[in-house]
């Protein structure tokens, strides 16, 4: 990736030095089962312990309400999948990630009542929305920490008291929060937490969920006595402590990150602006550090993102595409954007990696695609 530009850090993230070093002796000379009784168990064993240890500590949580899952998608069926179980009906958003969104389709053909919120124009779901939503009958709600297309941050703490007034169970899916910004989930009282250890340098395929203790959350994976019988199959040790120590080291360093970052998108706007280059940025002042939506009027967000890989810098688009017609995401009918900056819109997604010149760059560049009429 050397003279390549990196900047969709919302999709995945570089795996951290340090999680990679920590990950290696467990791939090689500790690769013992961790649920065994012999000896050679207990290296992964502690392992085990150790990282979650290191996770809870990172959200506020006890160990014993962090269970290891394959990844977000996952800790986010088992939130709903859990409510189909239980024959609650839940309550979301109409911006949630396809990982909430198709099982709620499930939990719907399974008879299940599901509410989808709308949101305002920056992306916010109101707690007085919420709470309209939720008269009658425990239920399960499910919002989104951070928007991954717009970044958008929903009021998690109001969200979460509102659904215990209602006595529902609130879970939110912080996939693209967690080791971005600061989480505390006592200080949140959320009840269930979904992350993803490739959305802030761990490695791809290990994830987490935190349940609250006394949460009587039925199993998804149904099997062994893994994870305090919550989670059946072998523990993906090497991960995990991957997980954790990408977590510890992305916890220790947000604040300065974020100012950093900041500073980073503050770049990309303004050298947008200065270039007199027509745009509207998506989303709330209220954001994750980094994501940066942007929609320009009458382009075709998928040409752009085409001239942008071929001039070295990586973004995705906010509209899926297909050969014949862009489709507007979800996300970005549900803000009300107009069709012609819907179809325009790219997600540029920095993060502590990324550089000033780097920033720089990425605003000269497309700027004089659009200034040149390329797309
Ligand atoms: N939820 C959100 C908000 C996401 O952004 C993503 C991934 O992009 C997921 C869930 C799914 O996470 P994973 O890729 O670990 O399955």
């Amino acid at each position: 990736m050397s003279n390549k530009i990196y900047a969709d850090n919302a999709a995945t993230t570089r795996l951290s030095h340090n999680a990679y070093e920590a990950m290696l002796p467990y791939l090689t000379e500790e690769y013992g089962n961790a649920s065994q009784l012999y000896s050679f168990a207990r290296a992964p064993k502690t392992a085990l312990r150790k990282a979650r240890t290191i996770i809870a500590e990172c959200i506020g949580a006890m160990p014993e309400e962090i269970f290891f899952t394959s990844c977000g998608t996952e800790s986010d069926n088992w939130a709903i999948q859990g409510a189909v179980q239980k024959r609650l009906d839940i309550v979301t958003s109409s911006i949630e990630h396809s990982a909430i969104l198709r099982p709620c389709q499930y939990a719907e053909k399974e008879g299940i009542n599901v509410v989808y919120l709308p949101v305002s124009k920056e992306g916010i779901i109101s707690p007085l929305t919420l709470n309209t939503a939720l008269s009658n009958g425990r239920k399960l709600v499910s919002i989104m920490y951070a928007n991954n297309e717009i970044g958008t941050l929903e009021p998690i703490a109001q969200l979460a008291e509102t659904a215990h007034r209602h006595n529902c169970i609130f879970h939110t899916d912080a996939v693209q929060a967690v080791g971005h910004i600061h989480i505390n989930v006592r200080e949140l009282d959320v009840d269930m937490l979904s992350a993803s250890a490739h959305k802030f340098n761990g490695p791809k395929g290990i994830g987490f969920m935190f349940i609250k203790k006394g949460i009587d959350w039925p199993s998804l994976i149904k099997g062994g006595a893994q994870e305090y019988n919550q989670r059946a199959g072998t523990e993906n040790i090497a991960s995990i402590i991957g997980m954790a120590v990408a977590l510890q080291e992305n916890v220790a360093s947000i604040d300065d990150d974020t100012q950093h970052i900041r500073k980073l998108e503050d770049r990309v706007i303004k050298g947008l602006s200065e270039a007199g280059v027509s745009f509207k940025r998506n989303g709330s002042s209220m954001h994750i550090p980094g994501n940066i939506s942007l929609s320009f009027p009458n382009a075709e967000a998928e040409v752009l993102l085409h001239r942008l890989d071929l001039l070295g810098v990586s973004v995705s688009t906010g509209s899926a595409c297909d050969s014949k017609k862009t489709q507007v995401s979800h996300v970005l009918s549900a803000i009300g954007l107009d069709e012609g900056y819907a179809k325009g819109t790219i997600r540029i997604s920095l993060n502590k990696d990324n550089t000033l010149e780097e920033a720089n760059t990425i605003a000269k560049i497309i700027s004089s695609i659009i200034s040149n009429n390329r797309i």
